[in-house]
C-alpha cells in the first residue's frame, strides 16, 4: 500500500488515537464525545496530527481538527445552508454533483471523503454531519457538462477529489479534456497541506504534460504551522507537472485573524511557491459561529498586514462566497478626492500623492 493510503487508513479519528499525539483537554474530550454521539465525522492524517502542539488546546491545528461542543450552537448559521447557498432548491435541473452559480463555470463534486474533516467546512452538512447526501455520479456530471456548451471551466471539488485513485483522476481528466468547450480544469484539494504524500510519482504522471486543457490547483492553508518541508516538496512536484497552486484561506477567529499570523501565513506560502488567491470570510454554515469574525476583519488584515507592508504577491482577494456568487469585501478605496484637474490617492501609510485627471 502506498504511504498516502496508509495515512488515510490510519486516520486519527478517535479519542484513543488522538491521545497518542497530544494531551487532550477536558473541553476537547467533551467535543469528541459529542461528535461521536451525533455521529459526525472528524479527524485527519497522522502526518497532520503530528503538527499539533501537544500541550496547547489553542493550537491552530487542534482547533481546525478537533470537534468542539460549540458546534451545537447555531445563533448565526443558516439552516439547510448548503442547499440554500448552492441554489439546489430552485433553479434549473442539474445533477446533484454539479453546483452552479456562474454562466461559464461550475463546481463538480466527485466525493464527500476528505483527508481532513475541517471543523469550519462550509459544506459540513454534506461532508462532516452528512445529513445531506448527494449522488456522486461522475458519468451524469460529465454528460451534463457535454450538453452545456457555455461551461469552459470545471472546478473539481468535493470533499477532496485527490482522495480518489490515480485511475479515477486520470479518467476524469481524460473525459473532461475530450469535451471541446472545456478550456480548463481546476482541482480544489487540501492534500498538499494535510496529505502531501498524495503527490506520488503515479499521480504526477496522471497530471503531467502540456495539454490543450491545463490543470490548476487551489489548496487551503490557514496557518503558517501547516507548512512543512513535505508541503514544499509536494508543491514543487506539482509545479514540475505544469500545475500552478493557489491558496484559498478561510479567515478563522483565534487562528489567523491577528496581524502577525496573517502576514506570516501569506509570506510563507510564497516561500513554498503557493500563490495566495482568496481569503474567504467564514460562511454562515451551521455550528461554526465560534470561527466567525466581523466581516470587516479580513479587509483590515490585508490593509494592516499585507498591502504595502510586504510583497504584493502575498495579497489574496478577500471575498465571501454567497448564493449569488463570490463577492469582494475590500471597501478600502485608495482615492481620497477627485476634481477637474487631479485625483488624490493614498498609500498604506496614509501618505497622499496626485494623478492627473484625464477626460474621457
Ligand atoms: C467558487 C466557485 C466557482 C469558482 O469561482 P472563481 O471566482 O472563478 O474562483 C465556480 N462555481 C461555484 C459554484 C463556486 O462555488
Ligand atoms: S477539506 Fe475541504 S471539503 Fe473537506 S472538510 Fe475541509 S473544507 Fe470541507
Amino acid at each position: 500500500m502506498e504511504e498516502w493510503m496508509m495515512q488515510l487508513e490510519t486516520s486519527v479519528n478517535t479519542l484513543e488515537k488522538l491521545k497518542k499525539y497530544i494531551h487532550v483537554s477536558p473541553g476537547e474530550k467533551e467535543g469528541i464525545e459529542e461528535a461521536a454521539k451525533r455521529n459526525v465525522r472528524w479527524g485527519t492524517t497522522p502526518y497532520f496530527v503530528a503538527l499539533m502542539d501537544p500541550e496547547d488546546p489553542n493550537c491552530p491545528i487542534r482547533r481546525q481538527v478537533i470537534p468542539s461542543v460549540l458546534e451545537n450552537e447555531n445563533r448565526y448559521g443558516v439552516e439547510n445552508y448548503l442547499e440554500w447557498k448552492e441554489n439546489r432548491l430552485t433553479d434549473e435541473d442539474r445533477p446533484e454533483c454539479i453546483a452552479r452559480q456562474y454562466h461559464d463555470r461550475i463546481a463538480f463534486l466527485v466525493t464527500d471523503v476528505c483527508a481532513m474533516y475541517c471543523r469550519h467546512c462550509f459544506r459540513k452538512e454534506l461532508v462532516v454531519i452528512r445529513g445531506l447526501r448527494f449522488r456522486f455520479d461522475i458519468e451524469e456530471g460529465l454528460q451534463w457538462i457535454r450538453e452545456h456548451h457555455e461551461i469552459r471551466d470545471v472546478l473539481v471539488t468535493g470533499g477532496d477529489p485527490f482522495v480518489l485513485s490515480d485511475d479515477k483522476i486520470e479518467y476524469l481528466i481524460a473525459k473532461l479534456r475530450e469535451i471541446p468547450h472545456v478550456e480548463m480544469i481546476r482541482f480544489g484539494t487540501r492534500t498538499p497541506i494535510v496529505l502531501p504524500q498524495r503527490i506520488t510519482p503515479g499521480l504526477k504522471k496522471v497530471l503531467s504534460g502540456n495539454h490543450r486543457v491545463p490543470i490548476w490547483i487551489n489548496t487551503q492553508c490557514n496557518h503558517p504551522k501547516e507548512i512543512t518541508e513535505q508541503t514544499a516538496k509536494a508543491v514543487y512536484d506539482l509545479l514540475s507537472c505544469g500545475i500552478s497552486i493557489g491558496n484559498q484561506a478561510v479567515l478563522l477567529k483565534g487562528i489567523n485573524d491577528d496581524i502577525d499570523t496573517f502576514k506570516e501565513l501569506h509570506q510563507k506560502l510564497l516561500t513554498i511557491r503557493i500563490r495566495p488567491y482568496y481569503l474567504f470570510y467564514c460562511e454562515p454554515a451551521p455550528g461554526i459561529d465560534h470561527f466567525r469574525t466581523p466581516v470587516e476583519k479580513g479587509a483590515e488584515l490585508i490593509r494592516d498586514a499585507i498591502r504595502g507592508h510586504t510583497t504584493g504577491m502575498a495579497q489574496p482577494m478577500y471575498v465571501v462566497a454567497t448564493r449569488i456568487g463570490k463577492i469582494m469585501l475590500m471597501p478600502y478605496y485608495s482615492y481620497v478626492e477627485k476634481n477637474d484637474e487631479e485625483y488624490v490617492v493614498r498609500n498604506f501609510k496614509g501618505e497622499t500623492t496626485t494623478l492627473p485627471n484625464i477626460p474621457e
